[in-house]
């Protein structure tokens, strides 16, 4: 589960990360008020002001409707609610949201930590995150921070360093100091990055997470050491055990299809393709999503109803399958292993007849228990719904009802 970054950055203080202060904010007035209890509180008249979205890259993305940026400087107290208004309401654009972008609800307003007049402020990358392969957690850091770090994956890969550790062990001091070490730092500024590395693994691990990523990281020009922007990944799977950090959800930034099927227990990824599918078993779903390409489709989706498929899934999964307007036919995979085919194939001939008039072609392949008698009910019930009980003439079916589209 990704959080916002306002969010992420109550986590890190928490556990005594230093961050850039802010206040969030979803109108121009609250925005005002924010900007006036930071000058209170840290003294500061300079104001960044941050879109918050699910995604990064906001500092060069624009609001479609007004063209600011995601990320900007308020160099006084009154250029903050005009500014914040520029960006609360809008689209904003960034090369991770993907053309459509994503409407900015609230804004975070911090202090300006890039001091006025500061000539040279050092931006740091630091990362921690699960390697899977080699089972332990890794710090990424590098000195090219503030930038795309996929691009300097690409380019100076020299540039990005990593320290791996076993979580059996635990990050050891002198891991936390190579690490600064080998940012270059050195007197004030190593202790602090030592320190802000210490308390970000212990972020990382007492969330349960799976990335905490700190991009840029800032050396202010009196060595103070001090996150900017904060990405954090929770383990879906560790949630039952963060009530709290559960509780942080926000809806608003999900396909909203995904979360429909969440709430029906239905396992639905979005996908870009035109073949619709619908599926028991995450191995299965795969697979038809395979025989979909091979046919010459694209799947629209990933959706495995589970072992336990009833008329009542199926009826939930077709509902969610239709509402996706690039959907032009849909393949119903499913083994009757304990679930038995003719009743699948009744769910399917009631969940159709209850939601009426659709118009793409279905094709509903069943095998497994009672196959033949799954087959003989889709036959006989006198809908616009294909069965098959072998998989490739399902594929063969598929890319007959694409090409009679095309
Ligand atoms: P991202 O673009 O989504 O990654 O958002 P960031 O939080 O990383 O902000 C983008 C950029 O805004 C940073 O790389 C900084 O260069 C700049 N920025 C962030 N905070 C401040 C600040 O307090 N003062 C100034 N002058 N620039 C800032
Ligand atoms: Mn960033």
């Amino acid at each position: 589960m990704n959080i916002h970054e306002y969010q992420a950055k109550e986590i890190l203080k928490g556990y005594g990360v230093r961050i850039q202060e802010g206040i969030v904010a979803d109108t121009p007035e609250a925005a005002a008020a924010a900007a006036k209890k930071l000058n209170a509180e840290t003294g500061t008249s300079w104001f960044v002001i941050k879109a918050q979205i699910h995604a990064g890259g906001r500092g060069k993305g624009k609001i479609n409707e007004t063209g600011s940026n995601g990320v900007v400087l308020a160099k006084s107290l009154d250029e903050v609610p005009t500014k914040a208004g520029n960006i609360l309401g809008g689209t904003l654009v960034t090369h991770q949201t993907g053309a459509e972008g994503k409407k900015v609800n609230k804004v975070l307003i911090a202090q300006d930590v890039y001091y006025p007049g500061e000539s040279d402020p050092k931006e740091y990358y630091v990362s921690i995150l699960l390697d899977r392969a080699k089972g332990c957690n890794v710090i990424m850091a590098s000195t090219e921070g503030g930038m795309d770090i996929e691009e300097v994956a690409e380019h100076t890969p020299d540039k990005i360093f990593k320290e791996w550790i076993d979580p059996k062990v635990g990050l050891q001091g002198f891991q936390a100091r190579k690490v600064a070490f080998k940012l270059g730092l050195e007197g004030d500024a190593f202790k602090e990055m030592v320190k802000f590395i210490t308390a970000l693994y212990n972020a990382y691990l007492g969330t349960d997470s799976s990335m905490f990523e700190i991009n840029p990281v800032l050396k202010t020009s009196d060595n103070k050491i001090l996150a900017v922007d904060a990405k954090v990944n929770l383990d879906d799977n560790a949630l039952y055990r963060h009530k709290d950090l559960a509780a942080l959800r926000d809806l608003s930034e999900e396909d909203p299809l995904e979360v429909e099927a969440g709430e029906s227990g239905l396992n639905y990824v979005k996908l870009d393709g035109n073949v619709g599918c619908m599926v028991n078993g995450a191995g299965l779903a795969m697979a038809t999503m395979d025989i979909i390409k091979l046919s010459g489709g694209e799947p629209a989706n990933f959706l495995d109803v589970g072992g336990g498929a009833n008329a009542q899934t199926v009826e939930a999964g077709f509902r969610i399958i239709l509402k996706d307007p690039n959907v032009k036919a849909i393949l119903i995979n499913v083994f009757g292993g304990i679930v038995r085919c003719d009743r699948i194939a009744n769910g399917v001939v009631e969940a159709y007849k209850k939601i009426g008039d659709i118009k793409v072609p279905i094709i509903v392949r069943l095998q497994g228990t009672n196959a033949e008698e799954g087959a003989r009910i889709i036959d006989e019930s006198g809908l616009k719904v294909f069965s098959a009980v072998v998989l490739k003439d399902a594929a063969l079916k598929v890319q007959e009802v694409l090409a009679a589209q095309a």
